[in-house]
């Protein structure tokens, strides 16, 4: 099999070659057709997420070097282990790729993209930017119904990650508006899945007048560009006092302070994006409005299973899609990195 790893962080990527693995026991060997460019590549690539005030978290623990990227799979089912059950050989599957360790309280909670011993493909074993990945268990395989691969396969990371926050916001955002923070890839993911999910009037705010323009042409009923030094103000007129909910696809300093100032009593803020940096709130604030602050990461099993019901039954409308040859992989990190891509890379081996 074809792979594109990094044997140190922030260096390129370079193609490899390795034997093609047989699936043994409950294993299933998936055959790629499309994978996903997550910005969260990027970081893994780094080995660190920014912290603000000049701190680093490290991330390169708990992966050998070299590694292959890659979380947004899609593909052919080409081979099952000898117990390997739920699945037949040809199947088109996209993987649910944040695995746990299956034994601890995590897991069995269903909250294995959570474990604090993670296997996730494309994080911690390797991934998708290759042309064959190991699935342990069929049961991180779903079916994609009549969905294009290169679309199905970013449901597993932008699309759960886009379903997984607004599920967090469902009742608040109900009969109130929901403020999108970003219109990048997850950014534009949510406000989609949004449509299928949620009876609200969906408002998107970025620093990007190209993203704000996709966005309203994919069913936006207000954009607002947040360098325009009124759009906190305008929304808070426009919602009648402030939306229920806010969804911070950017998750640095200003994007976060900004969807505060446009959350109505009782809101929710709910931070998604990992851009980094560091976030005050005065406390009597927090009482008095009655608001919550939380994270989202990821999305669960389950919420999967959900998320790919709707997009079966056809009501999930599609994403901004660029496919690209697996081999232009380091390019599609750089042009990512340097906020050159609208929507989001596809690769196809
Ligand atoms: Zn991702
Ligand atoms: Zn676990």
């Amino acid at each position: 099999m074809k792979s594109y790893q990094f044997s140190e962080y922030g260096q390129p990527l370079q193609p490899t070659d390795q034997e093609t693995p047989t699936p043994q026991g409950d294993e299933v060997l998936v055959r790629i057709r499309a994978c996903g460019v997550c910005h969260s590549d990027i970081h893994m690539w780094d080995g660190h997420f920014d912290l603000g005030s000049g701190r680093e978290l490290d991330i390169s623990r708990g992966r050998s070097l070299p590694f292959t990227l890659g979380h947004e799979i899609a593909g052919e089912v080409l081979a099952v282990g000898p117990t390997s059950a739920g699945v037949s050989i040809g199947a088109r599957r996209v993987v649910f790729p944040w695995i746990g360790c299956g034994d601890c309280p995590v897991c069995d909670s269903d909250n294995e993209h959570l474990c604090p011993r993670p296997q996730a493909l494309g994080t911690s074993v390797d991934g998708g930017f290759s042309d064959h990945v190991m699935v342990p268990h069929a049961r991180y395989l779903f079916d994609y119904g009549d969905v294009p691969t290169e679309l199905a396969c970013t449901y597993a990371c932008s699309g759960l990650t886009a379903y997984s926050a607004l599920d967090k916001v469902r009742e608040l955002a109900a009969g109130r508006t929901l403020v999108i923070i970003g219109a990048g890839g997850v950014g534009f993911a949510a406000l989609r899945v949004a449509q299928a999910l949620l009876d609200t009037e969906l408002i998107v705010v970025d620093i990007d007048d190209t993203k704000l323009e996709a966005a309203k042409e994919g069913g936006a009923a207000h954009v607002f560009n947040a360098n325009d030094e009124h759009a906190a103000k305008e929304i808070k007129k426009l919602t009648g006092g402030g939306s229920g909910a806010v969804i911070d696809f950017v998750g640095s300093e200003t994007s976060a302070n900004f969807g505060l100032k446009t959350l109505g009593n009782s809101g929710a803020l709910v931070v998604v994006g990992l851009f980094g940096g560091a976030l005050t709130v005065p406390l009597p604030v927090v009482v008095l409005k009655h608001i919550t602050i939380r994270g989202s990461f990821l999305g669960s099993l389950e919420q999967m299973s959900e998320l790919m019901q709707l997009v079966r039954s056809g009501k999930v409308p599609p994403i901004p899609l660029e496919p690209r040859p697996l081999a232009q992989v380091q390019q599609t990190l750089e042009d990512l990195r340097g906020g050159r891509v609208l929507g989001r890379v596809v690769l196809v081996p």
